[in-house]
């Protein structure tokens, strides 16, 4: 088996955009909106910043209370499309249900949609333009199977799960790469035998460790892309929501992150398998900060 390490391919990738980025005129920017106080999204973005400041981009943050107006939301979003040196702005997701996701992810300027979730976006990638930008889950998937070399043109590629966010845009990037996709639903009937006749298995469903050998043929040719991120307490029964718990004090108290995927279940029949956490999470984080560099340097001299 081999192990779609996506820390290493981040690792390697890393070194690339650090110098790309010193060979800008100035350092590109990337502006984050939190609305509350989630630890998972303060998990995610600490990552984020962490992965920009290695790499020489500056990743501002701005916070607002969970109960602040739309109105000042989007009087944010207009100030930073306007501030010539943001090249970036992402909304972090979720929001509270309050607010309205599309309208104030669509009042971010589409040249500056660094995670190409606005509809002018969406619309490009509908019509398959090149500069479209992918939302950086599906692009970080996308480059896990390049990085280990696994061949999509050409191949039955099984997408579990069709959010906005991540299944669809998965399903569709790995289609324009010349995948013959399937996407499965909670509805669809059939997904076992789906999952079985694929050569690739992505998995983006949010139900821990949900993909067993049932769903896996036993002649280690096929290879599965674990998207899921779960925290679930030490006997993996109950679902902890909201929180990301992989500091020593969550660990002491016996709870992690698990995947969408039984990885020891499927382990020793698959080809190939990404692990959780350590696989998809950090190609994210990478295609973030890629999509960064090329949205940026539309915006840039050399
Ligand atoms: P979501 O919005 O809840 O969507 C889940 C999708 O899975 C829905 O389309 C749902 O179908 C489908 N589904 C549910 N049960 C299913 C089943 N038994 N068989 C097939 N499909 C099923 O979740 P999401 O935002 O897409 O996230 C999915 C997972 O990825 C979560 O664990 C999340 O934490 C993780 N995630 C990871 C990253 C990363 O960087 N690694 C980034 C984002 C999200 P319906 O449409 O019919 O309801």
């Amino acid at each position: 088996m081999m192990l779609l390490d996506g820390k290493a391919a981040q690792d390697a990738i890393k070194q690339k955009l650090a110098k790309e980025v010193q060979k800008r005129t100035r350092p590109p920017v990337l502006a984050i909106i939190q609305i509350g106080d989630r630890a998972e999204s303060n998990a995610y973005i600490e990552r984020k910043k962490k992965f920009g400041e290695t790499i020489g981009v500056t990743v501002s943050v701005l916070r607002l209370q969970d109960d602040v107006a739309e109105s000042v939301i989007e009087g944010h979003i207009q100030r930073l499309n306007q501030e010539i040196e943001v090249d970036g702005i992402l909304l972090q997701l979720p929001i509270p249900k309050e607010l309205d996701r599309t309208r104030l992810i669509d009042g971010i300027l589409p040249a500056k949609d660094v995670d190409g979730l606005t509809s002018t976006q969406i619309a490009s990638r509908g019509r398959g333009e090149l500069r479209a930008v992918i939302p950086a889950t599906a692009r970080g998937v996308l480059e896990l199977l390049t990085f280990y070399n696994i061949p999509i043109s050409g191949k039955k590629i099984a997408v579990l799960g069709r959010s906005a966010l991540v299944g669809t845009p998965t399903a569709d990037v790995l289609r324009q790469n010349g995948g013959l996709v399937t996407v499965c639903h909670s509805k669809t009937p059939n997904t076992q035998e789906i999952s079985l006749e694929s050569d690739i298995i992505v998995v983006a469903i949010g139900r821990p460790k949900f993909l067993t050998h049932k769903y896996v043929r036993s002649d280690g040719t096929q290879t599965i892309v674990d998207v899921g991120i779960n925290a679930v307490t030490e006997t993996g029964e109950e679902r902890l929501e909201d929180q990301v718990l992989l500091n020593s004090s969550d660990k002491a108290q016996g709870n992690k992150l698990v995947g969408d995927v039984d990885f020891e279940d499927v382990q020793s029949i698959v080809h190939s398998i990404s692990p959780v956490p350590g696989g998809v999470g950090p190609m994210t984080v990478t295609a973030l900060f890629e999509n960064l560099l090329e949205i940026s340097k539309k915006h840039q001299e050399y």
